[in-house]
């Protein structure tokens, strides 16, 4: 038996988002990366953005005037690479940067890189474990053990030393799937998607976001409690109104809202 299926029914998460898309006010659609549009691939730079999503998210973009941005734990130009051609407005790197429009700048926090003792006990942390994927993102980084994941209590006791030797009560260890990244407190997904609400073309729309892991859960709950509509995928996150089972599920309904869209226009 999978997770999925001992959990209860998608609570009309589909239905949610149609409503919300084609209601007033005009909405503005933020969407996490890796386990809400994409399959989790055993390493992060093994996943597949299948043609017709490019193709939907590029339909969506246009529908909503430009306020459709991707929230994700990776950098933007990572994400550039990954859609491209497509080429969206994205918070990168749990909002360390973003931009607001696709042919936009890239604008940045200032004074969030990690200290340099915490940076070179986590490389050194890697190199003693071989699988480990490290991945610097230079205002945190991220420790993937997919391949190795008999390590994760280990590895979590590890990181968390390393961190407290440190003494600095602002970073943080983040634990997603099968991945810890440390970070500095004060920058996350919620307050990326407040920094691109503040200006056009997001600026007085309902926003709504879909996240998948625990470290979507601020921004489901600040989207939630600022009126708008939160969607987890796999299993109810905090305040998320409607579960989609699977990403494969929401790739699906980008791909039918696209056209529900373009049928309104
Ligand atoms: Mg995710």
């Amino acid at each position: 038996m999978t997770l999925t299926s001992m959990l209860p029914e998608p609570a009309g998460a589909f239905d949610i988002l149609v409503r919300g898309l084609t209601g007033q006010p005009p909405p503005a659609l933020f969407l996490d990366v890796d386990g809400t549009l994409l399959d989790i691939a055993m390493r992060p730079d093994r996943v597949v953005v299948p043609p017709s999503l490019r193709i939907a998210l590029a339909r969506i973009h246009d529908g909503l005037a430009g306020a459709l941005a991707l929230v994700s734990g990776r950098p933007v130009d990572e994400l550039d690479r990954l859609f491209a051609p497509l080429r969206l407005p994205a918070a990168g790197a749990h909002g360390a940067h973003w931009r607001r429009r696709s042919a936009g700048g890239t604008e940045r926090l200032p004074d969030i890189a990690l200290p340099a003792a915490i940076r070179a006990d986590l490389f050194a942390l890697q190199a003693r474990h071989p699988g480990l994927i490290l991945e610097d993102k230079h205002s945190s980084i991220a420790i993937h053990f997919r391949e190795r994941p008999a390590l994760a209590r280990a590895l979590a006791t590890a990181v968390g030393s390393i961190v407290e030797a440190a003494g600095d009560d602002s970073i943080l260890v983040l634990p997603g799937k099968a991945v810890l990244e440390v970070k500095r407190s004060g920058f996350d997904k919620a307050r990326a998607i407040r920094i691109l609400m503040a200006g056009e073309p997001f600026a007085g729309r309902r926003p709504i976001f879909i996240g998948d892991d625990i470290t979507d859960r601020v921004a489901l709950d600040a989207v939630s409690a600022a009126g708008g509509i939160a969607l987890s995928v796999e299993r109810p996150i905090g305040r998320a109104a409607g579960v989609f089972a699977t990403a494969a599920d929401v790739r699906e309904a980008i791909e039918r809202v696209a056209g529900l869209l373009e049928a309104r226009a």
